[in-house]
């Protein structure tokens, strides 16, 4: 067993562990606080790709967490995947239409304009709620023209405080059946989303950093992926951390930070 040392970042997942559906979970504030007065680096890292970093920042805020600067998304490692100038035929939300925005002019939004022409360089897909009949077809007809598919998140659910509902990841396996091919994922669990994360802690190894989720795949998977420790709450989507192998394990964030910081 290797040696545990206090970490100088913990990389935190939003749903479920800080709040669900931006009602924070209790403690979790706090918490939060603790660990920045003890002068660890608090990162958020979510798979949501339907808020924008603004929302995401102002959401934060408004519950009393700064976090400007501190906040990477699967809509952003989703616009890693892309290239400047590539038509991009985009089945998604706000998040996503922003951040490949940044990368290329050419954004069609798939329920905006239905049965869009022409030929696509990729299809992106996210959560979002217009998805229907129509835009699996035009997903469908534009990964057969030679579009490559690409998912921000592959999560098959998202938790609400009313139980959860599906996720980008159940929007996602409609178009991979539908297409046959197989999308590259960005967000937690994949590699694009580490090298963001890596990109914005510098020199800390990965030793030095704690993953703290709610889901035992995309989290627990998250934190193999980076090397880092994982420590499971049960506040968000997964009653139970029965075969999660995490590393720690606690009701809720402020569980796992009370651990943390005896360390
Ligand atoms: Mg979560």
């Amino acid at each position: 067993m290797r040696k545990t040392v206090r970490p100088k970042v913990v990389l935190c997942d939003l749903d479920g562990v800080v709040w669900l559906a931006h009602q924070p979970i209790p403690g979790s504030v706090g918490a939060i606080a603790s660990l920045r007065e003890a002068g660890i680096r608090v990162v958020f890292v979510t798979n949501n790709s339907f808020s924008t970093y603004d929302e995401q920042v102002a959401a934060l805020g408004s519950i009393g967490v700064p976090a400007e600067g501190d906040i990477v998304t699967s809509a952003m490692s989703a616009a890693t995947a892309i290239k400047s100038g590539w038509r991009v035929l985009l089945c998604g939300s706000q998040g996503l239409i922003e951040e490949i925005g940044r990368v290329t002019d050419d954004v069609v939004v798939a329920y905006n304009e239905p049965m869009a022409a022409g030929d696509f360089d990729a299809v992106v897909v996210g959560f979002h709620r217009e998805f229907n009949y129509q835009v699996l077809t035009d997903a469908l007809t534009a990964v057969r023209g030679g579009a490559v598919l690409i998912g921000s998140n592959d999560d098959p659910t998202y938790p609400t405080p009313n139980g959860p509902i599906p996720g980008g990841g159940s929007i996602l396996a409609a178009i991979e059946k539908a297409s046959g091919v197989t999308p590259t994922v960005t967000g937690k669990p994949y590699e694009p989303m580490a090298l963001l994360v890596r990109d914005m802690c510098g020199d800390v190894l990965p030793e030095e950093m704690v993953m703290i989720g709610d889901r035992s795949d995309t989290d627990g998977g998250f934190a193999r992926t980076m090397g880092a420790r994982f420590a499971m709450v049960l506040s968000g989507v997964m009653p139970t951390a029965d075969g999660s192998e995490a590393d720690i394990v606690a009701p809720d964030l402020a569980g796992v930070v009370e651990i943390l910081l005896k360390e």
